[in-house]
């Protein structure tokens, strides 16, 4: 048995990967065939779309983000839920436009990166997460930390709740 207290050091998502600001720190490194880390994406931020030939599971552990399947809907995704990325399931995963998101991904083998999601992909035309919609944790206000106005509180009319 292996106890790991201690993740390793953050290092931030490179630019030709991730749009936005994004930091990963491994969870447990290569000794072991699926690779485990933490990813924080701040708001807005986002992967490239991507593949994993043999798979990807991600768990959100805080803040509100989106993830999408290549010819799929875009899905919000909470603390608490978890996403099955099938091998070679072409997706991007990333923030709500307007809080924190962090997930932990447990990712076996190599990942192929391609093109990056463009503002009109991410936004799609209308917000899927109205900025004033996502409530937050006392201290973890993201709309206060990026500037953006208070809502009414309500998730909207999207009939996405
Ligand atoms: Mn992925």
């Amino acid at each position: 048995m292996d106890v790991n207290r201690h993740p390793g050091d953050a290092t931030k998502g490179p630019e030709d990967r991730f749009s936005g600001d994004v930091w990963l720190w491994p969870r447990i490194g290569a000794t072991r065939n699926a690779e485990v880390r933490n990813v924080l994406f701040t708001p807005g931020s986002r992967s490239a779309w991507h593949r994993h030939p043999a798979g990807q599971v991600l768990h959100v552990t805080e803040g509100v983000g989106v993830v999408q399947s290549r010819g799929g809907e875009r899905e919000e995704i909470r603390a608490g839920d978890t996403v099955i990325c099938h091998p070679g399931e072409e997706h991007w995963h990333g923030a709500a436009p307007g809080t924190f998101m962090t997930h932990i991904a447990v990712t076996d083998g190599p990942t192929e990166w391609h093109e990056h999601v463009t503002d009109d992909q991410y936004a799609f035309g209308e917000a899927l997460i109205q900025p004033g919609s996502v409530h937050l944790p006392p201290g973890e206000n993201a709309r206060e930390a990026v500037g953006h106005e208070q809502g009414d509180g309500g998730r909207g009319a999207d009939g996405l709740d």
